[in-house]
């Protein structure tokens, strides 16, 4: 986790949270190949974390990824989890709202996927695309989405105290980085399909969405669903990072395995 104070992973919520004091290419000093044989232990921590989750049924663990086009929402997802089985742990994706999604509140479909207890689900993109996309591109009017940072604070204590343990992480990265990587995606057969023209108008509104984020982690972090702002232009560095984050969350619970069945020492099966 960086150690440097000028960069704290989440920010002081006494503070004006100011996104040029953050590095998006920061690594601490790290080398890359540290964090690549750093990786495949946390990995393996995250999962038996994960598996104690699972058999301690008394808390779901919502991981909600935010970043920009190309940031590597996935690439997190799937790296940190990559040793967790599908049994417990899955990941739902958040896109252009459908037509039944836009007949009800933003956060409807938010949530009926959060995690029942003794689950993990990860969010790509979330309820947070309200005071993004939905601000940033115009789609509701500066009214009603500044009523949201309140009403998102409101809903994520609600599911805390409902014993979700929530983790909110920024995958940040520069504007010059975001063009290395859609420019892969362009160059790259295999990548194409990832892309859609529909990135490049957002691209161009980055300043925008940059205040919006900013907005974002000074209103909506919270003791009990934190803001994590991870520097992710070196993705070894950013999986490190996440996977530490939920590594301490989830030792903090305590969790551990319910009592055995009674009767069972001793018990040989015939
Ligand atoms: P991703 O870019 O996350 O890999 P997609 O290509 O399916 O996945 O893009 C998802 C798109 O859905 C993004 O452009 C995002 O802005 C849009 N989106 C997500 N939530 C909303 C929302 N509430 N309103 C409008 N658009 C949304």
């Amino acid at each position: 986790m960086p150690k440097d104070p000028s960069q704290p992973l989440s920010p002081p919520r006494d503070k004006k949270f100011k996104l040029k004091n953050y590095d998006a290419g920061f690594t601490n000093g790290l080398k890359e190949a540290e964090a690549r044989e750093q990786i495949t232990t946390l990995r393996l921590r995250v999962a038996e974390l994960q598996a104690e989750l699972v058999a301690d049924g008394r808390f779901g663990l919502l991981v909600v990824l935010q970043g920009m086009d190309a940031a590597g929402k996935d690439g997190a997802a799937n790296s940190v989890f990559r040793d967790c089985g599908p049994v417990g742990c899955s990941v739902h994706s958040f896109g252009v709202p459908s037509e039944e999604e836009r007949s009800h509140d933003y956060l409807w479909r938010i949530h009926k996927a959060v995690p029942e207890r003794g689950k993990t689900v990860i969010f790509n993109r979330s309820h947070y695309e309200s005071l993004l996309v939905e601000r940033v591109r115009g789609l509701v009017p500066e009214s009603r989405w500044k009523e949201r940072f309140e009403e998102i604070n409101q809903f994520e204590r609600m599911l805390s105290r409902e014993k979700t343990v929530i983790l909110k992480f920024f995958i940040h990265i520069s504007k010059e980085e975001q063009r290395a990587q859609l420019q892969q995606r362009i160059d790259n057969p295999a990548k194409q399909y990832k892309f859609r023209m529909g990135d490049l108008d957002d691209r161009k509104l980055w300043d925008d969405y940059m205040v919006a984020y900013e907005d974002i982690v000074q209103n909506c972090n919270t003791e009990e669903a934190p803001w994590f702002v991870v520097p992710s232009n070196r993705r070894w560095y950013r999986d490190v990072v996440i996977a530490e984050a939920i590594i301490a969350r989830l030792e903090a619970l305590k969790l551990h395995y319910p009592p055995a069945p009674e009767g069972i020492d001793g018990l040989v099966i015939e």
